[in-house]
C-alpha cells in the first residue's frame, strides 16, 4: 500500500505546518497551523475573514487547503464545495461511512502556526498533544479574542440564521483530546471540561483520554523537545514504507536541549525512511545566547536602574523566559507583575501538570498587575478571585516603581498612561526581531511608547549597540546539519524554511536524499 506525505503548508516558508501522512486507508495530519504569511497578504488585525461566512473566506483565499470532508460541517454553506472543486489541489477526503476524513491530528506544540487552523477542522477528529500543549491552547482560546479563528479546543457550532448567514448557537462543543502523557488527571477534569469559563453557554463533553499509541493501526511515538514554549514534542509514525519522523520546532540551546539530543538518538535508532525537518534559522550560531546568559545580562541592568521601574517584554507563552525574569526579580529584590492573561495561562499549566508547573501565585516575588477594566470578562474575574499573591495597581507601581518588573508587551502598552513618575526606568525587549513589514511597524510603535514613557530601551534588535536579551526558539544551521546527519534518514523533506535549497549543499555526501515538497503535491515515499 502506498505511503504519501503531502505538505499543505510550511513549504518554502515558515509556519502553517499542515502535513498529511497517508498510508493505505489511514490518514493523519502532523500539525494544522496558520500560515501567517498567506493570511498577511489579505488580512491584518482589523481586516479579518468573516465568521458569518464560515469556511468560504479561508477556502476561497487558499488559507486552508480545499479538502472536502475535512472541516466542520456547521461552517459549510450550500454550494461551497461545488465552488471549490475547480481549485488547484482540491480533493474529496470524505469517507464512505461518513466518519471523520482523517483519523487524528498530531500537534507538535501550541504555537499558532502549528495548531491555529485546528479551529476549522471537523470537531470529531481527535487532537493528539501534550497536556501542556492543550492547556496553553485552551488558555489562549479563553483569554484571546472570541472568534471562529480561535476555536482550537472547543467550538461554538454555527447555525444558518437565514440568507446564508451563520450565527453561533447556545452551546460549545469540546474537541476530543488524546494526551500523550496519559489522561488529564482527576484534578484537572473539571477545569478541562468547563471550557466556557464562566460563560452562560453550556458545553458538550468529549474524550479527554490517554493517547493509545496508535492512529488507525499506525504506531506513533512522541518525545519531548526543547523549544520556546512548554509541551513541545517531535513525532515518529510507523508506515508501510518505514518510520517517518517529524521535528516540529526544535532547538538545542535552551534549558531542555538534552531532550532534543535524546530525540535525535531515538530517531536514529528507528532508521527513518523519511524525516520532515524544520529549518527556520539556518545561519550559524555565532553570537547567539541562551536563557542563562539572558539572566546574567538582565540582573546587572536591573541593578543599574535601582529605584526605577523595569518593564520586561517577552513572548507571552515563553514560560522559560518568564522564569528568567522571575529569577531576575528574586535576585534584585523586585516583584514580577504578571498580566492577568499570563497568570491565567500559568494557572492552566499548573492545573494539568502541577509538578512541572508550580502555581503562579505560590512564589514570593510575584504579583498580579491590576489593569483597570470597566467590564472584566469571566476569566479575568476568576483569575483575580483565585489569586493568593499581591494584586498591584498602577497607583502602587507609581508610588514605588523600583520595587517592580512589569511583564508587558506591545499589546498591553495602552494600559500604561495610568502610570506616573516612572521616567528614567528601563524597557527590556526580550523578543525576536521583526520578520515582516507589519512587525517592523509594530516595533516602531513600541519604540514610540517607550520614548513617550521616558524609559530607556534595551534589547532593541535593530540597534547593534544594544545587548541582545533574546534567545531563539530554533536550532542554528550547524546544529540542524549535525542533527540530520545523526538521525540519517533515507529521505529528508525540508519544511518550515525559506531556504530548502540550503539542505542540498549541506548534506552533500551524507547519503541522505533531499526531496523538496511542493504545496499540495503528494510525495510518494
Ligand atoms: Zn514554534
Amino acid at each position: 500500500m502506498p505511503t504519501t506525505i503531502t505538505c499543505y503548508g510550511a513549504v518554502g516558508g515558515i509556519g502553517g505546518n499542515k502535513l498529511l501522512v497517508e498510508d493505505g486507508g489511514a490518514r493523519l495530519f502532523l500539525d494544522f497551523g496558520i500560515d501567517f504569511g498567506a493570511c498577511g497578504k489579505y488580512y491584518n488585525e482589523l481586516l479579518r475573514p468573516r465568521p458569518a461566512r464560515g469556511l468560504l473566506d479561508p477556502l476561497a483565499l487558499g488559507l486552508i487547503p480545499p479538502l472536502e470532508g475535512l472541516y466542520r460541517r456547521d461552517l459549510e454553506r450550500p454550494g461551497l464545495w461545488e465552488r471549490m472543486r475547480g481549485q488547484s489541489g482540491y480533493r474529496n477526503l470524505a469517507r464512505p461511512g461518513g466518519g471523520p476524513a482523517v483519523d487524528a491530528v498530531l500537534i507538535s506544540h501550541p504555537h499558532l502556526d502549528h495548531n491555529g487552523d485546528v479551529s476549522y477542522l471537523d470537531e470529531r477528529i481527535p487532537v493528539v498533544c501534550t497536556r501542556a500543549g492543550a492547556a496553553i491552547a485552551r488558555a489562549m482560546q479563553v483569554t484571546g479574542m472570541s472568534t471562529l479563528e480561535r476555536e482550537m479546543v472547543y467550538a461554538a457550532p454555527r447555525a444558518d440564521k437565514g440568507g446564508g448567514v451563520l450565527g453561533s448557537g447556545d452551546s460549545y462543543r469540546l474537541r476530543p483530546f488524546l494526551f500523550l502523557e496519559g489522561n488529564i488527571g482527576v484534578d484537572a477534569r473539571d477545569f478541562w471540561a468547563n471550557a466556557g469559563s464562566g460563560s452562560r453557554k453550556g458545553i458538550e463533553p468529549a474524550a479527554a483520554d490517554a493517547f493509545p499509541g496508535k492512529v488507525a493501526g499506525l504506531a506513533v511515538r512522541a518525545w519531548p523537545v526543547d523549544h520556546s514554549i512548554p509541551g513541545a514534542v517531535g513525532y515518529a509514525v510507523e508506515t508501510g514504507a518505514g518510520w517517518i519522523g517529524y521535528t516540529g520546532d526544535i532547538r538545542f540551546h535552551g534549558r531542555r536541549g538534552g531532550q532534543t539530543r535524546a530525540f535525535a538518538a531515538e530517531l536514529a535508532a528507528l532508521h527513518l525512511r523519511a524525516l520532515l525537518c524544520e529549518g527556520t534559522h539556518l545561519e550559524s550560531d555565532a553570537g547567539r545566547i541562551g536563557e542563562e546568559q539572558i539572566l546574567e545580562r538582565v540582573v546587572p541592568i536591573l541593578e543599574r536602574y535601582a529605584g526605577k521601574l523595569a518593564i520586561a517584554d517577552f513572548g507571552p507563552r515563553n514560560v522559560e523566559r518568564l522564569q528568567v525574569f522571575l529569577d531576575a526579580a528574586r535576585r534584585t529584590g523586585r516583584t514580577l507583575l504578571l498580566q492577568p492573561k499570563d497568570a491565567y495561562l500559568l494557572n492552566a499549566l499548573h492545573m494539568v501538570e502541577p509538578d512541572a508547573h508550580p502555581a503562579p501565585d505560590s512564589g514570593s516575588n510575584v504579583g498580579l498587575f491590576d489593569d483597570p477594566k470597566s467590564a472584566p470578562r469571566p476569566w479575568e474575574r476568576e483569575t483575580r478571585a483565585g489569586w493568593h499573591a499581591p494584586i498591584v495597581s498602577a497607583e502602587n507601581v507609581s508610588a514605588k516603581p523600583g520595587k517592580f518588573i512589569l511583564a508587558d508587551s506591545l499589546w498591553d502598552l495602552n494600559d500604561l498612561p495610568d502610570l506616573e513618575g516612572i521616567s528614567g526606568g528601563v524597557y527590556l525587549f526580550s523578543n525576536s526581531r521583526a520578520y515582516d513589514d507589519e512587525q517592523a511597524a509594530d516595533l516602531d510603535r513600541l519604540r514610540n511608547w517607550v520614548s513617550w514613557l521616558g524609559l530607556d530601551l534595551i534589547g532593541d534588535p535593530d540597534d547593534p549597540a544594544s545587548p541582545s536579551l533574546h534567545a531563539s526558539g530554533h536550532a542554528s544551521g550547524d546544529e540542524l546539519a549535525e542533527f540530520a546527519r545523526a538521525v540519517k534518514p533515507e529521505i529528508l523533506i525540508p519544511i518550515h524554511t525559506e531556504h530548502p535549497e540550503w539542505w542540498d549543499e549541506t548534506l552533500i555526501g551524507s547519503g541522505i536524499e533531499i526531496r523538496k515538497p511542493e504545496a499540495g503535491k503528494g510525495i510518494l515515499i
